[in-house]
């Protein structure tokens, strides 16, 4: 069949979940036997997201072939279980930069180079990249950024003329936002018309709306909103907020989103989704009734999206665990000895979250300290893998002042130190180790028991890394250097084999775990825990 183009935006406000939702169309369309991908289009100048704080921009999500990404890329990996690529995320930097390479090459044959045609081409150019590979039967476009934006422009004229010359081959989807006024008691449906009237001057009908709302729609108001909007009746879909995201595709296929964007796009849906592991997955996660508790240590522990994936990890582990996960943050700055009893008491689990920078590292020390000493659980994920070989080499190797020379360059112990290939790097963006890079385990290690395997490939984002000649020290010790990369021999994954659980892994496993195929690592690690929280509540009744 002819590759399928479904253009995604969104007006009203930002933050409604447009990543969610082209998500959920994706899931059900894949469900369907359709080989199906989704990129997004960001409005923003940088490059890629690499080089921006999560205060601006939340996770910086890492694909397999080592490009950084927006964090919807982690979703719709989540979703899908499709990994998705360098293609799969375009900037507004990258667009303009291939634009004046081509022009400084003399490509343009002396034109004067322009918005459009040759910003709004190479946009077009790119949104069919992924097409042309005959890999998928439809690409999900989603545009970031909220209809009006100035910087959003180029990229809804490009979608304009790709809808205008693929006839039946392309369709837009508009996410708005409905209001409730709880004073008036009552939802308003004002700025879905100004939003849809908005795209429309830009020259794009939309074919199906999608409202975000926190109540129900009657149906009389969705057939208002389709009067005034051009869209038919049943193309106007809500999406009530749901207790979990993975929700969200079930709820929109008993709207019939699937099928009302398959017929616009001339193709006769046929049968039901297969969505029996999906159920099956949502099934576990209402029927658990237990909670684990499990504490993240880290410094952006006010920001909902900074550590989205290893939330998303987590919260898949303790279902396939079948337990609620309650998840306390804890802030690295602020956690001190003084209080590591009262803040990390009672919990069944803690994560030593990545990280750059001096900030709240020694806070990970103390909980590195606290939960060793405990016994807790402990999985450190790559600054937290850092913090732990750190704080074992002071306390128990007793190398005082030991340190990664990312924070102290002058430590006389560099037993984090920074990579060969790092040393001659100047720039910023997109020049750390990145991307997928294979680990082999050593035998019989717990880390090799939980990924049932002794090679395993998982994603990198550092500089720093372990200082191979403190390894044999480290070793002796009792702190074992269980993965390696086969042929670096960088050391990627570190064991205390004497604790119940504590495993530190320079690599994120949590970009790879999805909905359907949860990351073997998250989910040993919340088994230990749920084990532990057993074991001390059976302690507790035996005191009572
Ligand atoms: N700052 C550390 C490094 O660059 C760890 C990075 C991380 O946690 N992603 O090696």
């Amino acid at each position: 069949m002819e590759t399928k183009y479904i253009f995604v935006t969104g007006g009203v406000v930002s933050s409604l979940g447009k990543g969610i939702i082209s998500s959920s169309l994706a899931c059900l369309l894949k469900a369907r036997g359709y080989r199906v991908t989704i990129q997004k289009f960001d409005p923003y100048i940088n490059i890629d997201p690499g080089t921006l704080n999560p205060y601006e921009h939340g996770e910086c999500y890492v694909t397999a072939d080592g490009h950084e990404a927006d964090l919807d890329l982690g979703h719709y990996e989540r979703f899908t279980n499709v990994p998705t690529t360098k293609a799969n995320n375009v900037t507004t930097g990258r667009i303009y930069r291939n634009v004046i390479e081509k022009e400084r090459r003399g490509d343009y044959l002396g034109k004067t180079v322009q918005i459009i045609p040759h910003i709004t081409d190479e946009i077009k150019h790119n949104v069919k990249l992924l097409g042309k590979t005959g890999n998928y039967d439809f690409i999900i476009t989603e545009i970031g950024g909220t209809v009006g934006d100035i910087e959003s422009l180029p990229y809804l004229e490009a979608v304009r003329q790709l809808r205008w010359e693929s006839g039946n081959d392309a369709c837009c989807i508009h996410l708005t936002y409905v209001p409730y006024l709880h004073a008036a008691k009552e939802l308003k449906t004002k700025p879905t018309q100004h939003s849809v009237k908005q795209l429309q001057e830009a020259g794009i009908q939309p074919d199906v709306l999608v409202l975000r709302t926190e109540k129900e729609i009657p149906a009389d108001m969705r057939g208002k909103i389709a009067r005034f909007c051009n869209v038919a009746p049943e193309a106007v879909v809500q999406s009530v907020d749901t207790p979990s995201i993975y929700q969200v595709p079930v709820n929109m296929h008993s709207q019939h989103l699937d099928e009302i964007v398959m017929r616009t796009l001339g193709l006769a849906p046929e049968g039901e989704p297969d969505m029996q592991a999906w159920m099956d997955f949502l099934t576990r996660l209402y029927d658990a009734e237990e909670e684990v508790t499990i504490g993240l240590v880290g410094k952006y522990v006010e920001l909902q999206d900074a550590y989205k994936s290893i939330n998303e990890s987590l919260f898949q582990a303790a279902t396939y665990n079948d337990r609620k996960l309650n998840l306390r943050y804890i802030h690295s700055e602020k956690l001190t000895e003084q209080d590591a009893d009262m803040k990390l008491g009672g919990l069944d689990g803690v994560i030593i979250a990545p990280g750059f920078g001096q900030r709240g590292i020694e806070g990970k020390f103390v909980a590195l300290k606290w939960c060793r000493e405990h016994d807790v659980p402990t999985f450190g994920i790559c600054l937290g893998m850092q913090c732990m070989v750190i704080e074992f080499a002071r306390n128990v190797l007793g190398l005082a002042d030991a340190n990664s020379t990312e924070m102290d360059h002058n430590t006389p112990h560099n037993v984090i130190d920074l990579m060969e290939e790092q040393k001659s790097v100047t720039d910023m963006g997109g020049t750390m180790r990145l991307g997928a890079y294979d680990c082999v385990l050593r035998p019989g290690s717990r880390s090799a028991m939980a990924y049932g395997s002794e090679r395993v490939s998982e994603r990198h984002r550092h500089r720093f890394e372990f200082n191979n000649s403190y390894r044999q020290a480290f070793e002796n010790a009792g702190m074992k250097c269980v993965g390696e990369n086969p042929d670096t021999h960088l050391v990627e994954v570190v064991e205390l084999p004497d604790q119940r659980w504590y495993i530190g892994t320079q690599y994120h496993p949590e970009y790879s775990s999805t909905v359907l195929s949860p990351n073997p690592i998250f989910v040993d690690f919340v088994k230990a825990a749920v084990a532990y929280g057993k074991e001390r509540a059976g302690s507790d009744s035996a005191k009572n």
